[in-house]
C-alpha cells in the first residue's frame, strides 16, 4: 500500500512549493489540496509540466463537510495517512479596514479552528511513523503574548485542547468588545492564531506520546519571511530559494535557503527519531525555544 501525504492550502505559495519538493522526496503519493477546485487543478497542471505527479483533492479547512469528505476519501482509497502538512492560513493586510473583531473571528476560525478540525478528522487515519507539520510563524512565538499569566497558561504542560480553544474564543469575544488588551492579548489576530497553532502542536505531541500507534511526530515550523501573496511579495525569501540579506551585506558567498525547507525537513524526519518532537523549528531547521 502506498504511503500518502496531504498538504493543505497548496495551490500557491509555500504549500505549493512543499508539494513540489515532496513529489520528488516523499516515497508515496502527495495530495495537493485547495479550497477552490479550479485553482487547485491549475496548480497540479503547473507541477505536471515539471514532470511531477501530484494527486488532487478539494479541501476547505473552514468547511467541516469538506474535511469529512477528504477523511472518507483517504480512508476508502488509501486506508490511512502518513504525512499531514497543515499549511493553509489567512492573514489580513495591515491596510485592511475590516473591524478588528471581524478580523479576529475569521483569522482564529480559519487558522486555529480550521487546522484543529482537520487534525481531529485526519489524526485517526495516521499510521505508525506518521509525521505532522503545522505551519506557525515568527508571529507564533509565545513572547508575542504580552501577559505573563496568559503566557504561563499557554506554555503549561497541562494545557488541553479544550482549554486552548476556550482561550482562542476568549480572544475573539474580547476583540469584538474592543477589550482584548485587558485580557492580556496582543493587537494582532494573526499572532494569536499562530500562537494558538504552536500551543496546539505541543499538546498534540504530548497526546501522540500516549498513542498506541508508534512514533507519531508533530512539529510546528516557521518558514521564514517568504515572498508570497500573504506577504504581498515583500518577504526576502522566494518559496524556493531566498537570499539572506545580512549575508549579502557582508559580501559573503550568496547563501540560499528555501521557504519550504523547515516544512519539508519536518515532513521527512526519519523513523524513530529522538527529536525534534513537538518542537518549534526555524526556517534554517534549528530548534528554537518557543
Ligand atoms: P499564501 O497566502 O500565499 O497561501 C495560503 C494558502 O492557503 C493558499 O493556497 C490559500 O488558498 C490557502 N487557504 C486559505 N484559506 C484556506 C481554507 N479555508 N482552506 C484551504 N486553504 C486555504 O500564504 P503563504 O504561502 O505565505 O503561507 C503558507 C503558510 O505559511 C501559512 O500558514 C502562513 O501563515 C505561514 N507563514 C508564511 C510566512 C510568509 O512570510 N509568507 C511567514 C510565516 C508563516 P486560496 O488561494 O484559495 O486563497
Amino acid at each position: 500500500m502506498s504511503r500518502v501525504a496531504v498538504v493543505t492550502g497548496s495551490n500557491k505559495g509555500i504549500g505549493l512549493e512543499v508539494v513540489r519538493q515532496l513529489c520528488s522526496k516523499f516515497h508515496g503519493l502527495v495530495y495537493l489540496t485547495a479550497r477552490d477546485e479550479e485553482r487547485g487543478r491549475k496548480a497540479v497542471q503547473e507541477l505536471e509540466k515539471e514532470g511531477l505527479k501530484p494527486c488532487f483533492h478539494q479541501l476547505d479547512i473552514d468547511d467541516q463537510k469538506s474535511i469529512e469528505k477528504l477523511r472518507d476519501f483517504l480512508q476508502e482509497k488509501h486506508g490511512g495517512l502518513d504525512l499531514l502538512v497543515n499549511n493553509a492560513a489567512i492573514a489580513y493586510k495591515a491596510a485592511s479596514t475590516a473591524p478588528f473583531g471581524e478580523q479576529a473571528e475569521n483569522t482564529i476560525r480559519v487558522n486555529y479552528f480550521g487546522t484543529l478540525n482537520v487534525c481531529k478528522e485526519l489524526f485517526p487515519l495516521l499510521r505508525p511513523h506518521a509525521r505532522v507539520v503545522n505551519l506557525t510563524s515568527y508571529a507564533g512565538f509565545l513572547r508575542n503574548i504580552p501577559d505573563e499569566g496568559l503566557k504561563t497558561t499557554l506554555a503549561s504542560p497541562d494545557l488541553t485542547v479544550e482549554k486552548l480553544s476556550s482561550l482562542m474564543e476568549d480572544f475573539v469575544k474580547r476583540a469584538k468588545e474592543g477589550k482584548h488588551g485587558e485580557g492580556g492579548w496582543p493587537n494582532s489576530c494573526y499572532v494569536v492564531s499562530k500562537v494558538g497553532v504552536s500551543a496546539l502542536s505541543r499538546i498534540q505531541q504530548r497526546e501522540f506520546l500516549q498513542d498506541s500507534r508508534v512514533d507519531l511526530v508533530v512539529n510546528h515550523v516557521h518558514p521564514g519571511y517568504v515572498d508570497t501573496d500573504m506577504t504581498s511579495h515583500k518577504g526576502p525569501l522566494t518559496v524556493q530559494q531566498g537570499l539572506i540579506p545580512f549575508i549579502i551585506l557582508l559580501g559573503e558567498t550568496i547563501s540560499r535557503i528555501r521557504g519550504a525547507v523547515s516544512s519539508v525537513y519536518a515532513a521527512l524526519l526519519p523513523p524513530n527519531i529522538e527529536e525534534p518532537k513537538g518542537a518549534y523549528i526555524w526556517h534554517d531547521k534549528q530548534i528554537v525555544d518557543w
